[in-house]
This record gives structure tokens, C-alpha cells and sequence, in this order.
């Protein structure tokens, strides 16, 4: 079967009677150009690849001719005798029926990738919940190098942001602790089955081997910088002091001890600035 060809797609997902679902973030590719740019960018013949949603496995098929083994997590059962037509040539790729957000994914990567040298994410996420899963795959350290991603173009946007710039938020900040993010080629609505209401992006993390920055508390960093970016518009003291209840007075003091104003705004914050308050907060309290 030519999965190229969109129309040979078409047909195999109406004679399985397979109906998109919009509450699962179904829009698969059909832009031929796209797969093969998305697998180049993501791996080699030495990598093995974590795809997020196999859908009807064209960008699946992609990233088996260029890596060495790819594991797919679905979870549209549905989309089971689709796969076993489309992969069934693609003798290492393996579809895991499960929600990438609640399988263990440490131990998955432990068990099918320990023959590969490294190990990366490459998806066409499910927009519902395209920041949980990045939060999700950063967050929990997993042993891998890379991830490359198709997200809305906003969330692109915001995500791959230069910390201390008008795009930038809460979600910016905790990326660029971790990785180091680029926006890759932009991607037309068109080039996807449904087509959605937006425009899509790639972007790729890097996975940072250390921090940016050095923190006293990575749980009470965190907590601060979504405080900080809550209400944009508002001073720091005032978002930060009502909603993590610290007085005002100790972070003007903090805000003045590491060389910014007190009328700081989060957006005008750089990555150093933000850890120095984080650290002057903690050395206050
Ligand atoms: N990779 C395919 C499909 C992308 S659409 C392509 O590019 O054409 C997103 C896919 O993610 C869908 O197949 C959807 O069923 C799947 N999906 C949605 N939520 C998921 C979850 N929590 N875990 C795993 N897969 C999920």
C-alpha cells in the first residue's frame, strides 16, 4: 500500500468504517512533503523513536525507514486493523495501544529501546493536550535526546518564545529549563485530514544535560514563575504576593536585592532573573 498516496489512505480508513474523532485531536497528515522533513529532523539509523498517536500511521512508516526501531503509542483501539494494514511491512515499528499520559514511559523506553543509542519523541501531538504531554515528557526526565513536534502554530509560538519577550509565559520558561527549543518549518491547515482551525508548527527540544540556571527549589521555581505570568498585566509583587501569600515588602526587597525594578512585570524577566528571585525569596524567608 502507497501511503503516500492520500486517497489510497481515504479509502483504507472508510472501509475500516473509521470516523474521525474531534475530542481525541484526530487530524492526520496527508501533506506528502511533511513525514519525511519531520523523520529527517528527528532521528537516524541509530535512534529509536517514541511517536505520541500513531493515527493511520503514515508519519509512523516515515520514521521507520530513517530510525532503527519506532514504538507508537495509540489510543484509538479503533485505529488497530488500520495500523496492521499500513505497518505491517515495517518490521520495527511496534503500535502500543495505551494514553501516553498515564503508561509508564521509563520503563517502555527501558524495555524496547536498550539495543538503540539514543532515543527520541517525534509526533503529530493531539492538540487537546499538547502542553500536558511536553510538560509531561520534560518533567519526568526521560532518557531521551529530542523531541519533534507538530503543536498549533500559537502554541509553537509561545512554546519555542524567547524567555523575557512579549510571547513569553509560565510554560516558555519551564521548556527552556529543560531544553532548547527552535521552531523547525511551519505547516498550512490544509495539510491535515480533517483539516483543523489553525495552523500547525514543528518545533524541537533539545534536552538540555543541565539547567540554564541554577535553582534553590525546582518545585518552589516553578510555582513562582506561574505565579509571576498569572495576571501579565499586573506588577510581580502584586500577582506573586496574592497568590502564593508572600508579603509584599520582602519581595520588593528580593526584586531590589537582584537588581530590577519593583514595578517588575514577569514578560521583562530573563532566565537569570527569575532564578536570582527564586533564590533572593528563599534566602529571605
Ligand atoms: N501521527 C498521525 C496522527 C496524528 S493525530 C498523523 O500524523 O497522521 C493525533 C493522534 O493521537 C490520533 O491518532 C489520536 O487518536 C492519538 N491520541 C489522542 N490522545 C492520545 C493519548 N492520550 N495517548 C496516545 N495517543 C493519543
Amino acid at each position: 500500500m502507497n501511503l503516500a498516496d492520500v486517497n489510497s489512505v481515504k479509502r483504507l480508513l472508510e472501509s475500516e468504517g473509521f470516523s474521525f474523532k474531534k475530542s481525541l485531536g484526530q487530524n492526520f497528515l496527508i501533506d506528502q512533503s511533511v513525514c519525511p522533513r519531520m523523520a529527517s529532523a528527528a532521528c537516524d539509523e541509530d535512534t529509536g523513536v517514541l511517536e505520541i498517536g500513531a493515527g493511520a500511521g503514515v508519519l509512523t512508516a516515515e520514521l521507520a525507514k530513517k530510525a532503527k526501531k519506532v514504538v507508537s503509542v495509540e489510543l484509538d483501539e479503533r485505529l488497530r486493523p488500520v495500523l496492521q494494514k499500513t505497518l505491517y511491512e515495517f518490521l520495527n515499528t511496534e503500535v502500543v495501544f495505551a494514553d501516553a499520559m498515564k503508561i509508564d514511559l521509563a520503563a517502555l523506553i527501558a524495555e524496547r529501546f536498550s539495543d538503540c543509542k539514543r532515543v527520541c519523541v517525534c509526533a503529530n501531538l493531539p492538540y487537546y493536550i499538547t502542553s500536558p504531554i511536553i510538560m509531561m515528557l520534560l518533567e519526568s526526565r526521560l532518557p531521551i535526546d529530542s523531541v519533534t513536534v507538530m503543536v498549533q502554530k500559537e502554541a509553537a509560538e509561545r512554546l519555542c518564545a524567547k524567555v523575557g519577550s512579549r510571547e513569553a509565559g509560565a510554560v516558555t520558561v519551564a521548556v527552556n529549563y529543560y531544553a532548547e527549543s527552535e521552531i523547525l518549518f511551519g505547516v498550512p491547515r490544509e495539510s491535515f485530514l480533517p483539516p483543523p482551525n489553525v495552523d500547525s508548527a514543528v518545533i524541537q527540544l533539545k534536552i538540555r544535560a543541565v539547567p540554564p540556571v541554577e535553582v534553590a527549589d525546582e518545585k518552589f521555581f516553578f510555582s513562582l514563575v506561574k505565579a509571576c505570568f498569572a495576571q501579565r498585566r499586573k506588577t510581580l509583587i502584586n500577582t506573586v504576593s496574592n497568590t502564593l501569600h508572600i508579603e509584599k515588602e520582602l519581595l520588593r526587597t528580593a526584586l531590589l536585592n537582584i537588581g530590577e525594578s519593583e514595578t517588575a512585570r514577569a514578560e521583562k524577566l530573563s532566565m537569570e532573573a527569575l532564578s536570582n528571585l527564586c533564590n533572593e525569596i528563599i534566602r529571605l524567608k
